[in-house]
């Protein structure tokens, strides 16, 4: 792969990394920026979600404070408390009311039942010994019930008795005789219960009334605490109704967010950190109180985080499978470009091995067509050869022919003119001499003719069955004068059996001859000159092999002593025809015709011919 395509696909690979980083980077900026607006949202989530246990928190109250409204009329409407109030003196009629009230009192659950006069004095209670610390103190409170009775209303007034702490919830109604009002019955009854059902929920849930103090609270610590700082006139007023003990009263450091009608996030300090909460808070009017409940915050706001966390995640969640699919996508086109360049680099391999093929494809033709050439000039060269060595052949023959010619020629003409010059002298004798020389001259120069004939004109007499012995007896024979002559000796062993050969009598005659010749010509020089004459006989095959103990076969005479005119004699002495024309003679024959050097001697020459069987002495018969 190129270098080029490699720092292409490193930048390939980077980019998808670059730009999921970027992706990632805007994600967790919006995160960043809505986290504050899904917080709202959770929120206000949480805030309506508390639109049912505060309804029902109110209708609680509400029902609990209904429940004894219409209490105190009822009890003003007997005649006892009538009787009584006309009789305030008496100690009969008070004993009688205040069994009526602490009766009453017992039956109704309620803290306490009081008889007042028109001016707020209390004549009779349901503790007749003032041990209800309430009542005890009452008649010294100014209360504002009072004035609203007085006013011709129901009273209800909630106030926190200052010696027990414990708070109670007044409801009063006056009691009239024509059209005066003569006294009035007031019911206390503890609001303790209700603050115990509140407690326990996974909210809080507080009643404040109008100046923001909390009395009432499923949290003991926020009781009696102030949600807005009391200004002096609200203190004055508070401690002249003497509502609470000015000295429990403390503020609740607080911020109050609004997030829509009735939904507040408060940011609570009660001296241990601040604590976020979602409130909703409802107006009882006839009371002026607000009903408030406080969920915390924190959940709303870790889901808001878990949500942002989670749209993160996800987003994460996505760059990742992104990443994986851009990844793959990219591993694909990587395989398919390294696939693509495979191809091509095989499609130039072989583009490249066509053109060498091509090339020794052309260089093949081209070297044929050289063999070819060299092929044609070579037989050329062979032709030219054969022709020369024709020529040379010829010469050679030529330059033997006319050697062995010329010496007789010149002899018969030298004779002839002698034999002319001894006639005109009369010699008769002398003449008659050369002319004989002549002949002989004649003579020898036919039989040179007769040799060259044989050699040129092969006989092509038939074969057939030979008997070795007589064609060796009758070759002794001939042969018989001049080994006497050169004082040679022939060992001859005959062959046991009488073996027959293939070939032709007289022919095979000839060859022996020549052998025998040859060897008497090697062995001038030999003391005691010997022939072996031996016949070897095998299945198929019959050997005569002729040995001596003349000069031998140097190697270069060796190669050469079938070759046509190849002699190492003297000329005159021979023409190199003699085993040539034997060589030839025996191959028509079927036969081989071998030299070599017999160890310990000189030459030996063997006459390898076929043995005749049976059926060509048949033919032959016939
Ligand atoms: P020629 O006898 O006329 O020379 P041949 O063909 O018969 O021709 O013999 C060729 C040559 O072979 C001879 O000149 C001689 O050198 C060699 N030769 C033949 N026979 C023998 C032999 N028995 N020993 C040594 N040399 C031989």
């Amino acid at each position: 792969m190129s270098e080029a395509h490699l720092v292409k696909l490193r930048g390939e690979r980077r980019r998808p990394f670059v730009y999921i980083g970027v992706f990632l980077f805007a994600i967790a900026i919006c995160v960043l920026v809505f986290t504050p607006v899904l917080e709202r949202y959770f929120l206000l989530q949480t805030g309506r979600g508390q639109a049912v246990t505060l309804r029902l928190a109110v209708d609680s109250l509400r029902l609990t404070l209904d429940r004894y409204s219409r209490i105190p009329a009822l009890i003003a409407a007997r005649p006892a408390i009538a009787a009584f109030l006309q009789d305030p003196q008496s100690a009969t009629l008070k004993a009688d009311t205040e069994k009526l009230l602490s009766e009453t009192a017992t039956a109704l659950g309620a803290k306490g039942v009081y008889l007042e006069d028109a001016n707020g004095q209390i004549l009779a209670s349901s503790s007749s010994r003032f041990d209800d610390p309430l009542g005890a103190v009452a008649d010294r409170f100014y209360r504002p019930y009072f004035d609203r009775v007085v006013a011709g209303g129901i009273g209800q007034y909630f106030a926190l008795a200052t010696t027990s702490g414990e708070s109670g919830y007044f409801y009063a109604t006056p009691v009239r005789s024509k059209g005066r009002i003569k006294g009035i019955v007031a019911v206390r009854f503890s609001v303790n219960q209700f603050e115990a059902n509140l407690r326990g929920g996974a909210s809080e849930i507080i009643v404040r009334d109008s100046n923001d103090i909390v009395f009432i609270s499923s949290r003991d610590d926020w009781n009696l605490r102030s949600f807005t700082a009391l200004d002096e006139d609200a203190q004055n007023v508070i401690a002249a109704a003497r509502q609470y003990p000015l000295e429990l009263l403390r503020d609740l450091p607080n911020r109050r967010t609004e997030l829509e009608r009735n939904i507040e996030l408060f940011e609570i300090n009660d001296g241990r950190g601040a604590t976020g909460f979602v409130t909703s808070t409802s107006l009882i009017a006839r009371a002026g109180w607000r009903v408030t409940i406080l969920s915390p915050a924190s959940e709303a706001r870790a889901l808001a985080r878990l949500t942002a966390i989670g749209i993160f995640l996800f987003a994460l969640l996505i760059a990742a499978i992104t990443l994986l699919i851009w990844q793959r996508q990219a591993r694909m086109r990587e395989r398919f470009d390294e696939q693509r360049e495979a191809k091509r680099s095989l499609e130039i391999r072989v583009e490249q091995r066509t053109q060498e093929l091509n090339e020794s494809n052309r260089q093949l033709v081209e070297e044929i067509e050289e063999r070819k050439a060299t092929e044609k000039q070579l037989r050329q060269t062979q032709t030219e050869l054969i022709q020369a060595g024709k020529l040379a052949a010829l010469g050679q023959m030529s330059a033997a022919i006319s050697h062995e010619f010329n010496q007789p020629l010149a002899a018969t003409k030298a004779y002839a003119e002698n034999a002319v010059a001894f006639l005109d002298r009369n010699r008769d004798d002398d003449a008659r001499s050369n002319v004989s020389r002549i002949v002989s001259m004649v003579d020898r120069m036919s039989s040179i003719a007769k040799h060259l004939r044989n050699f040129a004109r092969r006989p092509q007499e038939k074969t057939k069955p030979v008997s070795v012995s007589s064609v060796l007896s009758s070759a002794i024979e001939l042969m018989q004068p001049q080994l006497t002559k050169n004082g040679a000796e022939l060992l001859f062993s005959k062959p046991p059996d009488d073996p027959w050969v293939i070939g032709g009598d007289i022919r095979l005659q000839q060859v022996v001859i020549n052998l025998m010749r040859n060897a008497l010509d090697a062995m001038t020089e030999t003391a005691a000159p010997k022939i072996y004459l031996n016949v070897e006989t095998e299945d198929e095959t019959v050997r005569i092999v002729v040995i001596d103990d003349g000069t031998g076969l140097p190697d270069e005479v060796e190669k050469q002593v079938f070759d046509p005119f190849f002699s190492t004699k003297d000329p005159g002495q021979g023409m190199g025809l003699g085993l040539s024309i034997s060589y030839n003679i025996i191959k028509d024959f079927g036969g081989r015709l071998s030299a070599e050097n017999a160890s310990g001697h000189g030459a030996k020459f063997t006459i390898e011919l076929l043995r005749a069987n049976s059926s060509d002495m048949k033919d032959a018969a016939e």
